[in-house]
């Protein structure tokens, strides 16, 4: 049976390391969140998102858009958020209501205050190996790996499912630039099956609830499944329903090494990331040096 990799301690682990970096550090970072619109889910995100930037001891704060603000409005606060030097990291939470432009709003952001690495200036620098904001989610991917591997990854077999731009694409670039041979599979591959039982690290971010069953898993590999799907839950009762990921856990903890729950697994990493991006952001832009 596979062991658990416990995502929410491998979390706090980087948000306490986090903590104790800012300590290190000559000031506070700051960051930014922007909230457009009464979206609750955004706001339960936004609210976690700011305790714990909080709780980590750098400082936060919070700017609230009507639903109806317009894009002009939301790309004004963004270049005032630029030209504000206490500002380190800027957060825009997505998505964004309808009728507004995500990609434009996103490249309104100062790609050196850009803490989600969502801006082209980030991917491109993360293309080109240079030094930057990387995306959290897929950056807690590669730190879960680590968890269990140990830091060098180099020479694993990773395959990716999915090349999205949120997730599969830098996912697949960050282990690569761990020196992984990567590959990325996607609704075109062909007998996705027998690619993935290829994989030392497996890593679905498809959306597919339960797609990859335990016989698409090499005996002993590490999965990391970024998937977060919300399926009927008849058993718990009416209308009830649960959270489940993009692999058949019950089936594939029964071949994998090691396996991340949904949730509990990738789903606690990204606002950890967030966090550690806000202070490499900060030390960047302030010429501090940064903490080990
Ligand atoms: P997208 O829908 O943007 O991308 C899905 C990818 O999966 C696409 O590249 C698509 O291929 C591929 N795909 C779809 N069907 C298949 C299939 N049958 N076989 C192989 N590949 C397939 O999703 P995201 O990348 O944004 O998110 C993926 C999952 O990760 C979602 O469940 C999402 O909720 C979750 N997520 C979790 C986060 C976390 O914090 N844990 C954060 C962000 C996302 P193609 O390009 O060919 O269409």
């Amino acid at each position: 049976m596979a062991e658990r990799i416990d995502g929410k301690q491998v979390a706090a682990d980087v948000r306490a390391k986090v903590g104790e970096a800012v300590k290190t550090l000559p000031g506070q970072p700051t960051l930014a969140v922007v909230l457009v619109g009464e979206d609750p889910a955004s706001q339960v995100y936004v609210r976690n998102k700011v305790r714990q930037t909080e709780e980590a001891g750098m400082r936060s704060l919070h700017h609230h858009l009507p639903v109806d603000a317009s894009q002009d409005e939301v790309e004004a606060l963004i270049s005032r958020l630029n030209g504000d030097d206490e500002v380190d990291g800027i957060l825009l939470q997505l998505p964004l209501p309808k009728g507004l432009d995500e990609q434009r709003a996103i490249e309104c952001i100062a790609p050196a205050k850009d803490v989600d690495g969502l801006t082209e200036a980030s991917a491109g620098r993360l293309v080109l190996g240079k030094d930057g904001l990387r995306p959290c989610t897929p950056t807690g991917c590669v730190i879960l790996a680590k968890s269990v591997l140990g830091d060098d990854l180099s020479g694993k077999n990773v395959v990716v499912i999915g090349r999205s731009i949120l997730v599969g694409k830098p996912a697949a670039l960050l282990f690569l630039a761990e020196n992984c041979t990567v590959t990325i599979a996607h609704s075109r591959t062909k007998d996705l099956a027998a690619l993935c039982r290829t994989a030392d690290i497996l890593v679905p971010a498809v959306g597919r609830p339960e797609m990859v069953k335990g016989d698409w898993v090499k005996p002993g590999a590490v999965l990391i499944d970024v998937g977060i799907n919300r399926i009927d839950a008849p058993e718990k009762g009416e209308g009830k329903t649960r959270l489940v990921g993009d692999a058949d856990f019950g089936d594939c903890e029964k071949v994998a090494g090691h396996i991340t729950p949904v949730p509990g697994g990738v789903g606690p990493m990204t606002i950890a990331c967030l966090l550690r991006n806000t202070v490499i952001a900060a030390c960047y832009r302030r010429g501090w040096a940064l903490p080990s």
